[in-house]
């Protein structure tokens, strides 16, 4: 590509899901250079909600399925192999006062001609007493991250919630649990046929219908739900020791409130059947703007679209500066690899990051540096997002740190000795001491600061 950073942008998309990953590949196959600020930790994960799925089986290409997080891994390569420049931070305050518009993002500003606004829904949270004193202590809002973790195993487990995703938990946490209630609030489930089937005919499932989640019961861990009726009158008492949210989603439009037009539920209104906000130069593609479909493939055709519509809007107003390709075809695709587990003829002592307990015993009883023992587990989204953040932290220092991944599905026992309770879970541990630990995904600076402060 020739140089890409233009004193103001063409396009910057916010947004990291399938909508922000198709309209920046779009864009950039049109040679706008586009800029993507992927979102960190506001409104959920980069990649979106396909981060905390398992197997996506009705995304068209893949027959028998692929993980949301793979799916996300493979939609970024190819947006940023045709040239998509990225920012993994939090998009902080938008500007739409007057163009070219402006974002705060990462300690700058970045000026814009145009903008696609891709920030997707959150999960929600019942908001109730106790919530906080149980969360991560039971309490999770994702099934495919935690569900693994060693406190779940064989132990009974609840989904509050009657839509796809719920459904999708209940079957994803007979894998580790010894039976799974559904907590539905009415007399039937919202989910697609397929999904509802499949949750109606296990026997590891059992449905209760017409019941809220009222209360929690438990000493430091979980241990019960009060159960109300959904008038209230008659309650019953559940014990489980995870329950698991699967309540819907808000849409993500905090960065534009009272500047563009949000309907009554705060979603972005857009002009009928385009992708269109309420202001020039300013699009919306995928959840933001969706309550209705919400699916990968309509979020992906509706970035298709936003893209398409932002290039004519630049060529109309003349405002595009392309760029030229040095190499018509770019190079090949890169995708992460899976880190592989160090035995004793691979064991490196000097390694950045390597895998397993044996590296693990190794390191923390034979190295004199920091190190930080990441655990994950394969279908983690959060896990994706967190890992290239450490290992940048530990390049960035030269070696005076380590990294060690222990996989939980591989090696639970570790996990269950280490205390951990979800995935990503970070021990840095410096002289064989636990020095601190952070559970889900942080700032890479929160994490550089920590070791430096050792050194
Ligand atoms: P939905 O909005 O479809 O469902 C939310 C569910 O939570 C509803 O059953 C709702 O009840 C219930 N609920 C909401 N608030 C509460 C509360 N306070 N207490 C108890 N229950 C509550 O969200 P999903 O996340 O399930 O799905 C979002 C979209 O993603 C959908 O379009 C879905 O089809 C799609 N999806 C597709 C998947 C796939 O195809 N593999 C997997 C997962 C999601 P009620 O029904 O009474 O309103």
């Amino acid at each position: 590509m020739g140089s890409a950073a233009a004193a103001v942008e063409n396009l910057v998309v916010i947004g990291s899901g399938p909508a922000g990953y198709t309209a920046a590949l779009y864009a950039a196959r049109a040679n706008l250079s586009p800029l993507l600020i992927t979102g960190y930790q506001d409104g959920g994960i980069p990649g979106g909600q396909l981060m905390t799925t398992t197997h996506v089986e009705n995304f068209p290409g893949f027959p028998d399925g692929i993980l949301g997080p793979e799916l996300m891994d493979r939609m970024k390569s190819q947006a940023v192999r045709w040239g998509t420049r990225l920012i993994e931070a939090d998009a902080e305050a938008l500007d739409l006062s007057q163009r070219p518009y402006k974002i705060q993002v990462d300690g700058q500003t970045v000026v814009a001609h145009s903008v696609i606004l891709a920030t997707g829904a959150s999960a929600n949270r019942l908001h109730i007493d106790g919530e906080d004193t149980y969360w991560s202590r039971g309490i999770s809002a994702c099934a495919i991250c935690d569900g693994a973790t060693p406190q779940f195993r064989k132990a009974e487990l609840a989904v509050v919630g009657g839509g796809d995703s719920a459904c999708e938990e209940a079957v994803y946490l007979t894998k580790y649990g010894s039976h799974v209630h559904l907590i539905v609030r009415k007399d039937s489930l919202r989910a697609s046929r397929a999904m509802a089937d499949r949750v109606l005919a296990n026997p590891q499932i059992t449905v209760h219908w017409n019941r809220q989640v009222g209360g929690f019961g438990g000493d430091q861990w979980l241990e019960q739900l009060q159960l109300p009726d959904s008038e209230g009158s008659a309650c019953e008492t559940l014990a489980v020791k995870g329950l698991f949210y699967a309540i819907g989603h808000t849409p993500n439009t905090r960065l534009v409130k009272g500047q563009l037009e949000l309907d009554a539920k705060g979603y972005l209104v857009i002009e009928g059947g385009s992708p269109n906000t309420s202001k020039e130069g300013v699009f919306a593609a995928g959840d933001v703007a969706d309550a209705q479909w919400r699916q990968a493939i309509t979020a992906a055709a509706s970035g298709c679209q936003a893209a398409l519509a932002a290039e004519r809007w630049l060529s109309h107003h003349d405002l595009a500066v392309t760029v030229s390709r040095e190499e018509v075809e770019p190079k090949a695709a890169e995708l992460p690899q899976p880190t592989t587990t160090a035995t004793e003829s691979d064991f490196s002592a000097d390694a950045l990051w390597q895998g397993g307990s044996y590296a693990l015993r190794r390191l923390y009883h034979e190295s004199p540096k920091p190190l930080l023992v990441t655990y994950t587990s394969p279908s983690c989204g959060p896990c994706h997002v967190f890992k290239p953040q450490l290992k940048r932290v530990l390049n960035e220092l030269e070696g005076a740190a380590q990294g060690v991944e222990i996989n939980l599905e591989d090696e639970p026992e570790i996990a269950a000795q280490a205390g951990v309770t979800g995935t990503p879970t970070v021990q840095l541990f410096y002289g064989k001491e636990l020095k601190k630990q952070w559970r889900g995904v942080q700032q890479r600076s929160e994490v550089k600061q920590a070791i430096e402060a050792l050194l």
